[in-house]
């Protein structure tokens, strides 16, 4: 059986199922656990196109009724799951050509599941993001503020709420196909630092695509 869960539907399916880990857990009436439980299944299977009957019953939830059931449902659902295509050190080089010296990531162990790849480069204070849209790689580089308050910041990407040491405001520099005065547009938003439990967390790409496509100036 072949992988056809993209990582961020998996979150989005663990999200769910969190939902009914707490009905499970606080309600008693089984006729509004049913009622739940059908509702969860259809928010499920309306996140994917085309399923297989094969699939259709990888994701049919029928059977977990107790609490205990979902974490190796989550566990076994994961073989399911797929992330990014590998990434080569050449194609991240091409891509941040216009960053001198960058630190490259450990590309070695690629194996997890990602929806992007983002790592922090100390050196130059930026966060650096790549993602695969359509299959061609794209990315941005952020630069990182000195901020430190103590306001709660919405990740633009997960919605994740933390203070500036968790999710902090960065500003990449944006291409514009302007090339007069003023060709450089910059644009400011809150994002995780920790790119692994945004990684995590993310239920929806549209966020992340929207981010790229305004820093990139795509259509
Ligand atoms: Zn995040």
């Amino acid at each position: 059986m072949k992988t056809f869960i993209r990582k961020y539907e998996y979150n989005y399916i663990k999200k769910c199922l969190f939902d009914l880990n707490n009905t499970l857990r606080n309600c008693t009436d089984p006729n509004i656990v049913e009622a739940t439980r059908a509702y969860i299944q259809d928010k499920i299977l309306y996140t994917f196109k085309d399923l297989s009957k094969e699939e259709i019953e990888i994701l049919d939830i029928s059977n977990l009724t107790d609490p205990l059931h979902i974490e190796s449902y989550l566990k076994d659902l994961d073989k399911y799951v797929y992330g990014m295509p590998s990434i080569t050190s050449t194609q991240l080089t091409k891509l941040f050509k216009k960053e001198k010296k960058l630190k490259l990531p450990n590309l070695d162990n690629q194996d997890s599941k990602l929806v992007y790849l983002g790592w922090i480069d100390e050196s130059i204070r930026k966060l650096l993001i790549t993602y695969n849209m359509d299959g061609k790689l794209v990315g941005m580089a952020c630069r990182l503020t000195n901020s430190n308050s103590n306001n709660a910041n919405v990740c633009a990407v997960c919605n994740h709420i933390g203070s500036d040491s968790e999710v902090a405001f960065v500003s990449p520099i944006c291409k514009t196909s302007n090339t007069g005065i003023g060709a450089y547009k910059s644009i400011g938003f809150h994002i995780c630092l920790d790119s692994t439990s945004c990684n995590d967390r993310i239920t929806s790409t549209e966020k992340l695509e929207k981010l790229l496509k305004d820093v990139n100036n795509l259509k």
